[in-house]
């Protein structure tokens, strides 16, 4: 088993870890960034204040928005020549958020990887097809990298190209898949479509993740395929994938806390949440180089459970995660925010500001934006033409395609309150 020693290590050892590790990266963050020198000095906290485990709440939070407003390089902690790749996720307003890796982080990561496939009973001798995306999403190189370091053969297939996905799961004799859990929904219809049986499959596990899936889409997901689906949480600020991954028990998703320090807040007050209560989760990245976050902000909501797992292992455990405490959409594994698409509609001269997101699932999530055209511009323009510049502006930004629906002026309901962008008709796959 990858780092067996770590991931079977004992509650006091990870937690005197923790303590040593905090202290040091604590120091690193406000002697290098000015942002957390400045948030600590404008509450009089010094480094050396933090001398418990339960010192940590004293420390201000880290939210997207600072990751924003430092954009690209301002949270670094390492100087740029020191960084060895970047990675960006989509922010709230268009603005990206970009993560940026030093050879240690790096190293690190594919280590976090590496040990998330073996928890999850991969092993080197295993065959693993990577069907997420390769490029600026962390999920591509994460786990490439991960299988790389767990000693795997790797067939890069990245996403798309379903029927390619699947000649070479067959002729490869793929026995890891790595996809969305909504592309391993769509892959079970695909290969019926194409009259392959998952018994011509050599396939044994599969790795989903990036997006929030539930126990009846995994029953479908192994049924179908014969595997064993296992989940698998990260985020681009936390490395990417990595952060968190199930066991064989299959009953919480184990964060790695020799890494990640994590707490459950209030989303309201921001106070710390006994054990066992949702809440938000918030994380404090142990040995991250070149951007220490500390008490990072997710907006995921989640119960955390602390007990020994079943198997052994005594990594904190999320049970699940029960939704956000923003409005961050979760489109085919791509985040998307409402004030997104917003900012783009707003650019196009020929719109009007009254604009709906509706969001279905037909095998794939489909996101639908409808928009009124300006009185001045309806009836004169060509609607196609139109539409594709919409399309067009929105994948540019996205980096998905939107179906696009122009209304007339004066047709979408207004609210006195705050407007209701968003419909939601997923049933939760
Ligand atoms: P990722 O590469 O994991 O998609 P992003 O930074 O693009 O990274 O998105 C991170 C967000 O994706 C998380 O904050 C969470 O809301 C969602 N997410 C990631 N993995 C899971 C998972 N296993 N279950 C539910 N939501 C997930
Ligand atoms: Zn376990």
């Amino acid at each position: 088993m990858f780092q067996e020693d770590i991931q079977f290590m004992s509650k006091e050892d990870i937690e005197s870890l923790q303590l040593d590790r905090i202290k040091k990266q604590v120091k690193h963050a406000y002697d290098n960034v000015p942002m957390y020198r400045k948030k600590f000095d404008e509450i009089g906290l010094k480094p050396e204040d933090i001398k418990e485990l339960s010192d940590v709440s004293k420390i201000p939070f880290t939210v997207k928005n600072d990751l924003r407003d430092h954009y690209p390089y301002g949270v670094l902690a390492v100087p740029l020549e020191q960084i060895n790749r970047i990675h960006a996720s989509s922010g709230t307003t268009g603005i990206p958020t970009v993560v940026s890796y030093t050879p240690q982080d790096l190293n690190t990561w594919s280590d976090l990887m590496a040990r998330c496939y073996s928890c999850a009973g991969v092993e080197p001798d295993d065959i693993v097809q990577n069907a997420y995306g390769y490029g600026l999403f962390t999920g591509g190189l994460g786990f490439h990298m991960g299988a790389e370091r767990l000693g795997t053969m790797i067939v890069p297939t990245a996403t798309g190209n379903t029927q390619r996905q699947i000649k070479m799961m067959k002729d490869m004799r793929t026995t890891v898949l790595c996809c969305t859990p909504s592309y391993a929904i769509y892959l079970i219809e695909a290969l019926k479509k194409a009259g392959v049986s998952p018994d011509e499959l050599n396939l044994k596990i599969g790795m989903h993740g990036a997006e929030p899936w539930s126990e009846e889409a995994r029953h479908h997901i192994e049924n179908k395929l014969g595997i064993k689906a296992q989940d698998l949480y990260g985020m681009s600020e936390l490395y990417g994938p990595g952060v968190a991954v199930e066991c064989s028990e299959q009953n919480g998703l184990h964060i790695w806390a020799d890494e990640f320090l994590v707490e459950t807040i209030d989303p309201d007050t921001g106070e710390v949440l006994p054990p066992g209560k949702k809440g938000e989760i918030v994380f404090t990245m142990l040995t991250r180089e070149a951007m220490p976050l500390l008490r990072y902000r997710t907006r995921d909501l989640a119960v955390i459970n602390w007990e020994k797992c079943e198997c052994g292992r005594s990594h904190p455990r999320i049970m699940r995660i029960k939704g956000r405490s923003d409005d961050m959409l979760i489109v085919g594994g791509v985040n998307v925010f409402p004030s997104q698409i917003e900012d783009i509609l707003v650019g196009i001269e020929e719109l009007g500001e009254q604009f709906q997101i509706i969001l279905e699932h037909e095998k794939l999530d489909i996101l639908y934006v409808q928009v009124e055209v300006k009185e001045e511009y309806w009836g004169k323009l060509d609607n196609d033409q139109l539409a594709k510049k919409v399309s067009d502006a929105l994948q540019a930004s996205l980096t998905l395609r939107a179906r696009i629906e122009l209304l007339a002026p004066e047709s979408l309901p207004r609210s006195e309150g705050k407007a209701k962008r968003v419909i939601d008709r997923r049933k939760g796959i």
